[in-house]
């Protein structure tokens, strides 16, 4: 059980990083759920998380485009055993196009913010004694696509700073490791489907199984609550040899 452990997840009040905190706060830990948003619906998530498994659900906001925000998120909670860096966004172009503040914000996102939160994370789990660090990368981050320069840059910097975290934290019982994920289909990959089925002149069956779902072998999408259980395992005993490095749920994506 992860009672009486505090873990913050970035990006937190929807899709994988909604669903890893659902999964953690089942085994007992005491989330935190993040995003920009700040709305009354962010605080009910939490409350509600928290009524169903009788463990301290709490919302906190931050930009996780900021630095200093991510720091403070770590300092506001007051404690951080569990850290699951998850917040991250996508631009699609080709690079000769790719929008300079869409870069910036990607790499600020989904990379810079994982510096920033570990940076504030690591004196709290050393006087605890005890620490995981769990980065959601993605296939993206051990292999790339067309016109995801931004993405792939920034996930292959995550997974470089996960192998050098975890090298610092070698000889402590912290561990730091990156989960890759195939396709999930969170909210937003939802979204694209109703368009692309349109663009493609295919049925949602097609869409999903030909376009989204092209370089996943097993032709399944990953859900959230199996990256939740992924994330449990590296925070149990069983994993705590296990450090610096990535762990795919892809489907067989890495494999091919
Ligand atoms: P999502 O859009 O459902 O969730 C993204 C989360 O990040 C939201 O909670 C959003 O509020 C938050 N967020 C965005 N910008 C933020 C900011 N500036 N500050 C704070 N929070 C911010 O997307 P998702 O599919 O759940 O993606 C979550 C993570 O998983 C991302 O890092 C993504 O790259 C990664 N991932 C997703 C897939 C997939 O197929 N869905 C595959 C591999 C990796």
């Amino acid at each position: 059980s992860l009672a009486g452990k505090t873990a913050i997840i970035t990006g937190s009040n929807s899709g994988i990083g909604l669903g890893v905190a659902r999964e953690l706060a089942k085994a007992g830990a005491d989330v935190v759920l993040n995003s920009f948003t700040d709305r009354d619906e962010d605080h009910t998530l939490a409350a509600e998380i928290g009524k169903e498994t009788g463990t301290n659900a709490r919302y906190i906001k931050a930009d996780m485009s900021k630095g200093d925000e991510c720091r403070a998120l770590i300092e506001q909670a007051g404690a951080c055993d569990i850290l699951v860096n998850n917040a991250g966004i996508q631009h699609v172009s080709p690079i000769d196009q790719f929008p300079t503040d869409k870069w910036d914000a990607i790499i600020a996102i989904n990379m810079n913010s994982a510096f920033h939160t570990t940076a504030a994370a690591m004196p709290m789990m050393r006087a605890a004694g005890w620490g995981r660090i769990v980065n959601i990368a993605s296939a993206h981050g051990l292999t790339a696509s067309p016109f995801k320069a931004a993405y792939v840059a920034a996930k292959h910097g995550v997974v470089g700073m996960t192998k050098t975290v975890a090298l610092e934290t070698a000889q402590e019982p912290i561990t730091c490791n990156a989960i890759c994920p195939g396709y999930v289909l969170t909210p937003l990959v939802e979204a694209q489907i109703p368009n692309t089925m349109k663009e493609y002149n295919m049925s949602r069956e097609d869409v999903v199984k030909n376009v989204l779902l092209e370089r996943q072998p097993s032709k399944e999408f990953a859900t959230v609550e199996q990256l939740g259980g992924t994330t449990i395992f590296l925070c149990s005993d069983a994993a705590a040899q296990i450090t610096g490095t990535t762990i795919s749920v892809d489907g067989g994506w890495t494999a091919l």
